[in-house]
């Protein structure tokens, strides 16, 4: 099976993780702190906060922009399910803004649109999270202006976007946003195996990360509300959590970092390939816009389906001739768990078009000449094949 996404670990990535099992710290050592200034000055960004994971980093996020009861989220529904669980976990209300149909992210039409609306009945969202979909940035400008406006906060959740650019600037430098979370799980650009990293340019925002994914301790005797007791000393003071990074995922995200360039380099490659034949077959990939360079964590088809059936066919058809397709994403109101918490897809219609037309094929950096043009031409004629089949049968 070619599978959609898989991480390319080196001798240098083994040897890394091997030295630190050598070593003297397996956590809380000198990598943690290594790969955040890495990440820090890759993305041109001040500060940088490793944890165990994104959706960890969403969650710290959230807080550290003092999210809680009686505040409101909003993210795009096409995304994973941890880009909206993270409000959850703080006590807040969850809610969607409807996707740009091109490009799949967040639209900047309705959000201005719903944030008009909330205006007037006074439930503005606190904080909006934009992902940026496969890679590419969402239209951040435009977001970022409508925080000025309607007083929000923004959390770019970039799990899918680090070594992308928006405006010939790393996503990451925050230019747009208080807070961008990356994700280091191995279907990822750069892999930590499991693990995350918040970055900002606030101090404040960063020294409260700091805290919130150890305990809510804090050792700096200049922060503490009273007077040291002695060395052994350390306080509590606010509640916090174990989301630390250890020693052996940093050296392997720090380890991985020296390729991320080429990585993406390789991605946009073999998109450019794909995009160029699939083209000339009639069949579209998400649109990546001018002011763009994706990372491509994953290359997305937009087919035209005449029902929901062909597409299942066409994924289950791909998975039995050896190509892991997939679908990115299931619209978050659609499970369960968010069915229950009210939510009618009726509101959302573009992300519901989006569901019935997406299909996710392999891309990544250890496909080799032979796997591409196997998806290629199998995807090719698979699709061909239903679109004749989407004509003889009437359409439900
Ligand atoms: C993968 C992913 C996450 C969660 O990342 P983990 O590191 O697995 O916790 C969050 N948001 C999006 C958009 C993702 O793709």
């Amino acid at each position: 099976m070619i599978p959609y996404g898989k991480q390319s670990i080196s001798q240098q990535d083994i040897d890394a993780v091997i030295d630190v099992l050598k070593s003297d710290w397996l956590t809380q050592g000198p990598k943690v702190p290594a790969f955040e200034q890495a990440i820090a000055q890759y993305c041109k960004v001040k500060f940088a906060s490793a944890t165990n994971s994104a959706t960890s980093a969403l969650h710290i996020a959230c807080l550290a922009l003092g999210l809680g009861e009686g505040d409101t989220v909003w993210t795009s529904p096409i995304s994973f399910v941890a880009s909206a669980n993270c409000a959850l976990y703080c006590g807040a209300t969850i809610d969607f803004v409807d996707i740009d149909l091109a490009t799949g992210n967040m639209s900047v039409v309705e959000l201005e649109k719903k944030l008009i609306i909330a205006d007037q009945s006074n439930c503005l969202p606190k904080v909006v999270i934009p992902v940026h979909l496969a890679g590419q940035s969402c239209d951040m400008q435009s977001i970022h202006k409508l925080a000025l406006e309607y007083n929000f906060k923004i959390i770019e959740d970039a799990s899918h976007a680090i070594g992308a650019k928006y405006l010939n600037k790393p996503v990451g430098c925050c230019q747009f946003s208080d807070i961008t979370v990356f994700s280091f799980h191995p279907v990822k650009i750069i892999t930590s195996a499991e693990g995350g990293m918040a970055v900002t340019n606030n101090q404040e925002i960063a020294k409260r990360l700091r805290r919130l994914r150890s305990h809510g301790i804090i050792s700096d005797p200049a922060e503490m509300t009273e007077q040291s007791h002695g060395p052994w000393y350390y306080q509590q003071i606010e509640l916090g959590f174990n989301y630390r990074m250890t020693e052996l995922h940093a050296a392997l995200g720090l380890s991985q970092l020296n390729r991320l360039d080429s990585f993406v380099k390789t991605r946009n490659i073999i998109a450019k390939q794909f995009d160029k034949f699939f083209t000339e077959q009639n069949m579209q990939s998400l649109l990546v816009t001018e002011d763009c360079y994706s990372s491509y964590h994953l290359y997305i088809l937009r087919l035209e389906f005449s029902n929901q059936a062909l597409q299942a066919m066409m994924i289950k058809q791909l998975r039995a001739q050896g190509i892991q397709a997939h679908l990115h994403y299931i619209p978050i109101f659609l499970q369960p768990f968010y069915k229950q918490l009210g939510f009618d897809k009726s509101a959302f219609p573009n992300a519901m078009k989006y569901y019935s037309k997406v299909v996710t094929i392999p891309l990544h950096p250890t496909l080799t000449a032979q796997e591409i043009s196997t998806v290629k031409n199998t995807v090719k004629s698979l699709y061909q094949q239903l679109s004749s089949a989407n004509k003889s049968t009437p359409s439900q």
